[in-house]
């Protein structure tokens, strides 16, 4: 324990002022006995306390990232400006109406996302920490703050990706407050210091919050290359970060707790990167025996398919960083075999923790395949994604004029399901189009020197470049593309994604996409194509929320769960997709269209054969339907609100019922921490 942990279960607004750095003169304009930048203290005040209270079961949940998305959900505001670092607003296009991405760039005014996540593992430790705050859980995140972020994303012609450090102010950023709180690790290369910082996560109704506590290295006193140790998320050129950077969550985190004082009956592990505080809950146990019982207490979710994407250090190299009791723990809990030199992170999280879940009921069965030795406690828990975070206003709206139906649907999201008893009404029915093409014009607009429109197919595919995820399936062909726009109608496709700076498949992905906008130049009245610089939470929004259909195409069984998907239920755009994650779930509910390879057996397959050619041909075969059917649907601003295109959007309201971390979170309250009430 570095400092004394606060005994008294009392905590009052002058516990706040001096738990923070600065707080006069940087931050006592924000937070005030009433206020916290701009949000209620009081909720602040209370929950603090629960989690002080040894009584009251707390939930201490570890990620290696966090997508909070402040940039359009509960936005704090501050008496200080924030920053110019802190913006962010020009993106480039790369497109095949060249002339518009020569001249112009996207200029949005807003604010930058806390850059601490690369894709759907942080977005969905972002949405569960926002859900356990409406579900009034008390929970508390533990991060990294990730002095530069993931990496900022440059297109540059004929170059493809060009990855560029990002630059932030964590002092300016509205919400975000460093403490006084300092944690020191032992290290084979001397003491490093951790400054914690913290973050409060409100609820929807403002009633709860959930602290997320980041641990930072830039502090100092510490050597020079430690306090760059938290500086890239994911950074990846030499394992010494790797373990470095899963130390500071695993190990860091667990003295982080201790530090604050909050007493935690449960430690979610949130992918293997965390599994580290495994080691320090038996380091730190007087009596070792002791550990079984501690062991009840940790929970391990695991997004990972693929056997390539599970942690596995040597010893030699754990040895470069850590000292020889934690050594001795890691291979004790986490080596791979007795006469292995290789200590798995995933095995460490399996052997240990006591309920571990997937994350999508098909991942289930692929993780009793990979771990067959647990597979009688590998749960299955569908992801969700958080609803207040990803439903258009336009959407809100449509559910408020109809709440004799919806009901309180903000607090009640099983409410959607009753979308079922509009479908015949043709008011309704055509409320919901219009809801949607308000969401596609707002889009347009942002996007307007390319001249997108909003009486033209639009389809999108954005998410994190991966090989499996196939980024640039449906350019396979271009030539049918061509011949789907001639025979059916124009297309509008929007692409966007960032690929990890070290992944060289993945900038060839970005180079390959630019080769087959260029292909479409002379189409590009029939077929216009952008790809969008720097993917983000706002973008994440704006796209999934607006375009016609959203396309999701990893190679089964390689898509543990995929989240966007979700985001477009909600608001009532269909799904154009594999077999694969959570969609397997939704199958049979007509979502939208559903194609290509399927996986069955329990052979995995191998992501080096990708199907390409048999799953684009599949593709187009759907494409083609959905376009027709579009056309049929709404011609020239003449909308046949009788249409099978309208029942879709229907039933994707409906499954959003399901697919959101209200639900996810209630099943992980009920499931895996099983906490008494
Ligand atoms: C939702 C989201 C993701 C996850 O997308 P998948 O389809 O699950 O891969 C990734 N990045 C951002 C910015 C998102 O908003």
């Amino acid at each position: 324990m570095e400092t004394a942990p606060k005994q008294t279960m009392s905590y009052k607004y002058d516990d706040i002022a001096a738990s923070i750095e600065r707080f006069d003169p940087d931050y006592k304009d924000d937070i005030t006995e009433k206020q916290f930048f701009g949000f209620p203290l009081k909720a602040v005040l209370e929950d603090e306390k629960r989690l002080l209270n040894p009584e009251i079961p707390s939930v201490a949940y570890f990620s290696m990232e966090y997508g909070l998305a402040p940039s359009i959900y509960n936005t704090f505001s501050s008496a200080h400006s924030m920053g110019e670092k802190n913006q962010f607003f020009t993106h480039e296009v790369f497109s095949n109406y060249w002339l518009a991405d020569y001249i112009f760039k996207i200029h949005i005014d807003k604010m930058l996302d806390i850059p601490i996540y690369s894709g759907g593992l942080g977005v969905l430790a972002g949405d569960t920490i926002k859900s356990a705050a409406d579900r009034g859980v008390s929970f508390v995140g533990l991060g990294i703050l990730w002095n530069k972020g993931y990496f900022k994303q440059n297109f540059w012609y004929k170059h493809g990706q060009i990855p560029e450090e990002l630059q932030w102010d964590p002092d300016a950023y509205p919400g975000l407050v460093p403490l006084k709180n300092i944690v020191y690790l032992d290290t084979r290369e001397g003491r490093l210091a951790l400054r914690l910082w913290k973050y409060y996560v409100y609820s929807y109704d403002k009633k709860h919050v959930c602290p997320l506590v980041l641990l930072d290295s830039n502090v100092e006193g510490n050597p020079e290359h430690f306090k760059k140790l938290t500086d890239q998320l994911y950074r990846s050129d030499d394992v010494w970060w790797k373990i470095f950077q899963r130390s500071i969550l695993g190990i860091g985190g667990m003295k982080a707790l201790d530090s604050l004082g909050y007493k935690v009956d449960r430690y979610h592990l949130n992918e293997g990167h965390a599994a580290f505080a495994l080691l320090e809950k038996y380091i730190s146990l007087q009596d070792k025996s002791q550990m079984e019982e501690h062991r009840k207490k940790f929970i391990f979710t695991c997004h990972t398919p693929v056997a390539a994407g599970h942690d596995r250090f040597g010893v030699h190299d754990l040895s470069r960083v850590l000292t020889q009791p934690y050594i001795d723990a890691a291979q004790m809990f986490g080596k791979e075999n007795p006469s292995s030199d290789q200590v798995n992170l995933t095995l460490m999280s399996l052997n240990n923790a006591s309920r571990m879940n997937a994350v999508a009921q098909k991942h289930g069965e692929v993780m009793r395949l990979q771990f067959p030795m647990f597979k009688e406690k590998i749960q299955a828990i569908t992801n969700g994604v958080h609803l207040h975070t990803w439903l258009s206003e336009s959407f809100a709206k449509l559910f408020d004029k109809y709440d004799r139906v919806f009901g309180d649907w903000r607090k009640d999201q099983h409410n959607l399901l009753k979308v079922l008893e509009l479908k015949s009404d043709a008011a309704f029915r055509k409320d919901l189009f219009e809801a949607h093409q308000q969401n596609k014009r707002n889009m347009i607009s942002i996007i307007r020197h390319w001249g997108l429109r909003e009486d033209v197919f639009t389809i999108s595919w954005a998410r994190r470049i991966a090989s499996y995820k196939r980024p640039a399936l449906i350019f396979q062909d271009v030539k049918q593309l061509v011949q789907i726009a001639k025979e059916q109608g124009p297309l509008q496709i929007v692409v966007a994604g960032k690929a990890h700076p070290n992944d060289n498949l993945g900038g060839a992905h970005i180079d390959k996409i630019m080769d087959h906008i260029n292909e479409l130049n002379e189409y590009r009245d029939d077929i216009r194509v952008l790809l969008l610089e720097n993917y983000d939470t706002y973008f994440g929004k704006l796209l999934s929320n607006s375009v016609d259909v959203w396309l999701n195409n990893p190679l089964p069984p390689f898509e543990a769960s995929g989240t966007s998907g979700m985001k477009a239920i909600m608001n009532g755009v269909l799904q154009c997709s594999t077999l694969d994650g959570w969609v397997v779930e939704a199958e049979n509910d007509d979502i939208g269209w559903i194609f290509g390879y399927r996986h069955t057996g329990t052979d995995l397959g191998g992501e080096h054969d990708a199907r390409l050619q048999e799953d684009s041909k599949a593709l187009y075969e759907v494409l083609r339907q959905a376009v027709a059917l579009y056309y049929q649907t709404y011609k020239a601003g003449q909308l046949n609100a009788k249409s099978a295109w309208i029942d879709k959007m229907i039933h994707c309201i409906q499954r959003a019922a399901f697919f959101n971390t209200d639900r996810m979170v209630s099943q992980y309250e009920s499931e895996m921490w099983k906490l008494p009430s």
